[in-house]
């Protein structure tokens, strides 16, 4: 799930040369995450990484996306954690689904049935002890055009793209402008209504994690501990969205593909580590995992 960025949004500057976000020296609000916090969120993002895995293993056409909501929910209950999303600002699932140019907060529901050739976006957080993860994929849906496959490989690019530059001393504007210039040398925009954001004890928390060179959105140094979550969204055509009558469902403008991947990111002292990595999970792991 995203953060709308015009709640975070300041007066835009006046200057018609590109403005650079103010770089913030407070960190108020910025929760700096103890070790024995840390643990508990690797133990939040885990499921959910588990969870996306799963979800991108078995969907198939012809199953609907309130299929996949009941799977996320039950599996994150199975595994000892609560569904963020749910009842979240009254968001009614436990996942976010969304299909082709439907952009983020898609509501899963039993009418909207996968079909072959589209670009499904799962975004799902779980929390437990107090602490949430936080994480989104695309998956492409059996055999999608050369065009959905392209965006799709690019987005998940720019999103490493962004996470190489997590480390202290590094700013959310280093992250930004890697995400940026990545995406447009990809050929694709990016959606500046919504960015990322901490996370932590809370599903959002500051800073927002822009994915743009804005100077609306302050800018600030990264600090060992801090926990983020960085999710650029790349669009085929216009980067612009609107909100469907449901209130939640946002769009492209143009009906243009979007897509988008999320990772959780601790700084760590001399980097990053990325607690909703799923690259070395197995169902084996997931048993031995969770019995500790
Ligand atoms: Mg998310
Ligand atoms: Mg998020």
């Amino acid at each position: 799930m995203n953060i709308l960025s015009k709640l975070f949004s300041r007066k835009s500057s006046d200057s018609q040369t590109p403005a650079l976000p103010p770089l913030r020296r407070s960190y108020r609000g910025v929760e700096i995450k103890s070790e024995a916090e840390i643990e508990i969120m690797r133990r939040s993002a885990f499921i959910v990484a588990t969870v996306l895995k799963e979800i991108a293993d078995l969907v198939e056409p012809g199953m609907t996306t309130a299929d996949l909501d009941a799977y996320a929910e039950n599996r994150i209950r199975e595994m000892g954690a609560t569904p963020s999303f749910k009842g979240y600002h009254g968001f009614p699932a436990s996942i976010c689904a969304c299909l082709n140019n439907e952009v983020v907060h898609g509501i899963p529901s039993p009418k909207k049935t996968i079909c072959a050739g589209d670009v499904l976006k799962v975004d799902t957080g779980a929390v437990q002890n107090g602490y949430h993860g936080d994480s989104c994929i695309t998956i492409a849906v059996g055999r999608v055009s050369p065009a959905a496959e392209d965006l799709i490989r690019a987005a998940e690019e720019t999103l490493y793209k962004g996470i190489e530059q997590v480390k202290p001393g590094n700013t959310l504007l280093d992250i930004a402008g890697a995400i940026e210039d990545h995406a447009k040398a990809a050929g694709y925009t990016i959606v500046e209504d919504f960015t990322g954001h901490g996370v932590g004890r809370r599903l959002h928390e500051e800073p927002a994690v822009f994915n743009t060179r804005t100077d609306r959105l302050p800018n600030m140094r990264l600090k060992a501990g801090m926990t983020l979550a960085i999710e650029p969204i790349l669009n085929a055509k216009s980067p612009h969205t609107r909100t469907l009558r449901d209130r939640w469902t946002v769009v492209t403008v143009d009906n243009g593909l979007s897509a988008q991947f999320e990772h959780t990111v601790l700084v760590t002292p001399t980097g990053y580590e990325i607690l909703t990595d799923r690259s070395h999970i197995t169902a084996n792991a997931v048993g031995d995992r969770l019995s500790v």
